[in-house]
């Protein structure tokens, strides 16, 4: 009899991945837990089901979310399909109806003849069992325990505090400055300043702005001290940020020669530094919020927010650390991981690590070696970002256009400059897919 594969997780990265698989001609037993054991966030036994909203984001070229989907369309992704299937109408965005969407994938893997689907709880891989393991930000326990031990505590994490990031391109670099605390070392951060009235505006929008109603709640109101949501700390007292995050000691602005009364500071998120983040400032404001609240900085007008800050319980491995670009384990070549525990965010991102890590295990069960997609596409610019991401600051991320290496010749608008990024990763993904083929 043929080994099978084991794939974890009948969420979106865990039935692409067993589509992948099957669709080669290979067995998979797919182990989903629920209904015997269930989330708190999901609310159903259907396979592929949507825990919030019922949108998969934009679907249009000049938007790194729809290039990635029409990659995956063109690697035959079931996700993508079935959400082309069941869309219902959305402006620019693939929306889905997700009852409809979620069954559809149902019956579609049911009844698919390679897969086997057993809806039981693992807690443990045998020893050379080749196996995906997609089991997304709610694994359950008994998994992240088997997983901590294999990984190492420091590698393994259960929450998610993630400051906004923005794109470097829409700062406005007449308002922010480059500099370090005293002049010290390399100039590292970028350094928003505000004059003694921009920080009392800004303290009163933030402790009044609305926040984000959990959906799963028992993790957040424990606030670690270290790592303290900004508008929780803004509530202590007026001057709390000013010693805090936003503390001025060591700056000067270079426009006014003098200390700042506060500053907001950027951290670059990549080595091109297209993309930064504020620093200190994980927040559950709700995501309209923190555009209108932080949008009042000097320098962030027309800041452009390719993630909003989160905090939410999340369980991810420290990917650079611990996988190949191929998406297996540097510990043991039979296990491959997918899907939001490997620190990638969103629906649509986490369906295509699945089919990464679905088509690599069965090319390194055949010998071959693995699909490594070139950084100028959208798959590749999201994996490569995670696999070479720093490993004592790795953070979830979703895709946007921000991870691509720029263009050579720079256009004058975003939106030309965005569909010729797009244009390039679609040729470069044909001239890469038929020499993989040949
Ligand atoms: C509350 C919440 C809201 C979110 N909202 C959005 C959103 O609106 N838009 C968006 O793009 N992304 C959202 N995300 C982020 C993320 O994209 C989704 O969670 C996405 O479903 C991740 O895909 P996945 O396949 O990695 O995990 P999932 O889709 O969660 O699939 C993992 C599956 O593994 C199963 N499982 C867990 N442990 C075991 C085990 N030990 N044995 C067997 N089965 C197991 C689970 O039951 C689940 O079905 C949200 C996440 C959360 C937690």
């Amino acid at each position: 009899m043929p080994e099978q594969i084991w794939v974890v997780g009948g969420g979106l990265a865990g039935t692409e991945a067993a589509w992948q698989i099957a669709n080669s001609g290979r067995r998979v037993v797919l182990y989903e837990m629920r209904p015997v054991r269930n989330t708190p966030a999901h609310t159903s036994d259907l396979l592929a089901e949507l825990v919030c909203s019922n949108s998969l984001k934009a679907n249009y070229l000049e938007n790194a979310s729809g290039l990635l989907k029409e990659e995956m369309r063109r690697l035959d992704s079931l996700i993508i399909k079935v959400a082309d299937e069941t869309r219902v109408p959305a402006g620019g965005a693939l929306a889905v109806d997700r009852g409809e969407f979620a069954r559809r994938i149902t019956a579609l893997i049911n009844n698919h003849s390679q897969i086997q689907v057993v809806r039981e709880e693992v807690t443990s891989i045998p020893l050379g069992q080749p196996a995906i393991i997609a089991s997304g930000p709610l694994t359950s326990a008994a998994l992240s325990e088997w997983l901590k031990q294999l990984f190492g505590e420091e590698y393994f994490y259960f929450y998610d505090a993630v400051a906004p990031i923005v794109t470097g391109e829409s700062l406005d670099y007449s308002k922010v400055f480059l500099a370090s605390r005293y002049g010290k070392g390399e100039a590292e951060y970028l350094n928003c300043p505000l004059n003694e009235m921009k920080y009392h505006e800004f303290w009163e929008n933030l402790v009044s702005a609305e926040t984000h109603q959990s959906h799963v709640g028992e993790v957040e109101q424990h606030f670690f001290e270290g790592c303290m949501p900004i508008e929780v700390l803004a509530r202590r007292g007026k001057d709390t940020l000013r010693y805090g995050p936003l503390k001025p000691v060591g700056l000067l602005d270079p426009i006014t020669g003098k200390r700042p009364y506060a500053v907001i500071q950027l951290r670059a998120e990549n080595k091109e530094k297209t993309l930064y983040n504020l620093v200190g400032f994980q927040t559950n404001l709700r995501w309209g919020e923190q555009a209108r609240v932080f949008r009042q900085l000097p320098g962030l007008e027309a800041a452009e927010f390719v993630r909003y800050g989160v905090m939410h319980r999340n369980t991810f491995i420290n990917t650079p650390q611990l996988l190949l670009p191929s998406l297996q384990w540097k510990g043991a070549e039979n296990l491959f991981f997918a899907g939001q525990l490997i620190g990638v965010e969103g629906y649509v991102e986490s369906a295509a690590a699945g089919l990464v890590a679905g088509k690599n295990i069965v090319r390194w069960k055949e010998g071959k070696r693995p699909l490594i997609f070139p950084e100028e596409t959208a798959i590749g610019a999201l994996l490569s970002h995670i696999i070479s991401a720093e490993i004592r600051q790795f953070q979830p991320m979703n895709i946007n256009f921000g991870l691509f290496p720029p263009l050579k010749r720079r256009n004058t608008s975003k939106f030309e400059r965005n569909r010729e990024i797009s244009a390039r990763a679609l040729a470069i993904m044909a001239d890469f897919l038929s020499n993989e083929r040949n």
